[in-house]
C-alpha cells in the first residue's frame, strides 16, 4: 500500500528545491507547490502522532489500518512492541545545525516523561541510525582524550571558559580520572553564562581570522566560523573541540545509542529510530536547552571510530544496517541497471522508500519518492525499469 507522508518544516531544514525532502515529496505528488524560501527538515513515515502517515488511496491513518489489522505488523514485532509500529522512518535535509542533543535510555525517558510531561512528552527511548545520502557532517561522541586535551591546551578562550582548574584537571588526568574530568569540564563549558561565552566567541572569531592556514585547519576554523555564523555566540560552537567530527559519504552510516551526544551539521540523510521524539538539547538551538540533564546523563567515555559498520550483505542487491537493538533496522536495496528482483520477505511489517530510480510491482510503478508499507512476510516481485537502475530503503522492526 501507497502511503502519504508529513513534511517537517522545522527552521533547520534545507530551502525549496535544494531539499531532498521536498524533491522526494514533489516527486510523489506533483500537485505539490514548493514554495523557494521555505524550509523542508523532515519526512515521517510512520504513525507517530505528530506527524502520522496515511494510506494514500483511501485516505485512512496508517496508525488506525494497523490497528484494524495487527496482524500485518508480524507475531514478534506484535510480542515485543504490542500492535504498534516500533519504529519511524524519516529523511532529513539539513541545512542548519541541529541542536547537540542525547537521546535517554528507555528507563531515563519513562523518568523523564513522569517528571516534566509538557517538555519529556512519551516515555519512550529514541537508539537512531543516519545513512548518508549526499555527503553527510555530524558530530557524534567524545574526541579521543589526547585530541580534547590537545584543544583545551592551545584554545586560550576555551579554557577561559572552562577555568584553569578544571582544564588543567582534565589535562592532567590518567586514564581512570578521564571520565570525571571530561564530565566536569564538559558540563562547565554548558553552563557558562551567555555573557562569558559572547566575550570569549569575540576574541576567538578575531584570532581565527588571523590565523595562518595551518593553524586555522588545526583549530576547525571553517566550521567554529559556520556554526558562530548559524547560532552567533553560543556555546555549542565551542562543543566542536569536544565531540568527533565526521564526514559520512552516501551509503555511509552512524548509529546513536542512549546518552551519546550529537548534532547533525550539513546534508541529506536517511534515519531510523525508535517511534518517539525523546530529546534533550544543549546548544545550537534556540528552544529549551536542559543543561543539567544532558550533562548528567552523557556517556563520558572518549574514542575516534564512530561510524557504524555493522552491514550484512543479504543478496546481490541487498544490504542490512541492523544496530544492535529490537526496534528497527534498515535495508539498503540497490541496482545498477534495469532488472527483476524479488523483495525478501520480512518477519514484521516494513516501510519503503524509492530515491532512485522506478519499478513495477502488481501492475503498480513506484518512482522516486514513492513510500509503501508493507505487510510482515509479504514479499515484492519488482522489475525495476528504469536503465539507471534503483536506490531504494526500507525500514523494519529487527525483533
Ligand atoms: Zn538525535
Amino acid at each position: 500500500m501507497e502511503l502519504t507522508c508529513c513534511v517537517q518544516q522545522y527552521a533547520w531544514g534545507k530551502l525549496g528545491l535544494e531539499s531532498e525532502v521536498a524533491l522526494l515529496k514533489n516527486s510523489s505528488d506533483s500537485n505539490l507547490l514548493i514554495n523557494e524560501s521555505a524550509p523542508y527538515a523532515e519526512l515521517w513515515m510512520g504513525t507517530h502522532p505528530n506527524g502520522p502517515s496515511t494510506l494514500k488511496e483511501s485516505k485512512i491513518n496508517l496508525e488506525d489500518w494497523i490497528n484494524s489489522n495487527p496482524e500485518c505488523l508480524g507475531e514478534k514485532t506484535r510480542e515485543k512492541f504490542g500492535n504498534k509500529l516500533p519504529f519511524l522512518f524519516k529523511v532529513l535535509s539539513v541545512q542548519k545545525a541541529l541542536s547537540i542533543q542525547a537521546h535517554p535510555n528507555k528507563e531515563h525517558a519513562e523518568k523523564l516523561h513522569k517528571e516534566n510531561p509538557n517538555l519529556y512528552k512519551d516515555p519512550n527511548h529514541k537508539p537512531e541510525i543516519a545513512i548518508a545520502l549526499t555527503p553527510f557532517e555530524a558530530l557524534c561522541g567524545f574526541r579521543p582524550v589526547e585530541e580534547i586535551k590537545s584543544f583545551l591546551k592551545s584554545i586560550v578562550e576555551l579554557q577561559n571558559l572552562v577555568g584553569q582548574e578544571i582544564a588543567s584537571q582534565l589535562i592532567n588526568s590518567e586514564q581512570h580520572q578521564t571520565e570525571a574530568a571530561l564530565k566536569a569540564c564538559f558540563t562547565e563549558l554548558m553552563k557558562c553564562p551567555d555573557e562569558r561565552i559572547a566575550v570569549q566567541t569575540n576574541a576567538y572569531i578575531s584570532r581565527l581570522s588571523k590565523m595562518d592556514q595551518d593553524l586555522r585547519t588545526k583549530n576547525l576554523a571553517s566550521l567554529f566560523e559556520r556554526l558562530h555564523s548559524q547560532f552567533p555566540g553560543d556555546v555549542g560552537c565551542f562543543v566542536i573541540y569536544f565531540l568527533n567530527y565526521i564526514e559520512l559519504l552516501p551509503g555511509e552510516a552512524v548509529f546513536l545509542g542512549p546518552n551519546v551526544p550529537h548534532a547533525y551539521i550539513f546534508g541529506d540523510c536517511i534515519e531510523c529510530m525508535a517511534c518517539s521524539d525523546n530529546v534533550v538539547r544543549a546548544g545550537l538551538t534556540p528552544k529549551f536547552r536542559d543543561v543539567e540533564t544532558l550533562c548528567e546523563m552523557l556517556i563520558y567515555s572518549c574514542g575516534g571510530s564512530v561510524k557504524f559498520t555493522d552491514v550484512r550483505q543479504l543478496d546481490e542487491h541487498t544490504s542490512v544496517f541492523a544496530p544492535p537493538i529490537e526496534d528497527f533496522a534498515v535495508a539498503k536495496i540497490e541496482m545498477k541497471k534495469s532488472s527483476k528482483y524479488k523483495l525478501k520477505p520480512k518477519e514484521s511489517a516494513s516501510i519503503c522508500i524509492v530515491i532512485q530510480g522506478r519499478f513495477i510491482a502488481d501492475s503498480v510503478v513506484y518512482k522516486r519518492g514513492s513510500i509503501l508499507f508493507l505487510e510482515a512476510n509479504k514479499s515484492l516481485d519488482m522489475e525495476v525499469t528504469d536503465e539507471k537502475g534503483l536506490l531504494m530503503f526500507q525500514a523494519f522492526s529487527n525483533a
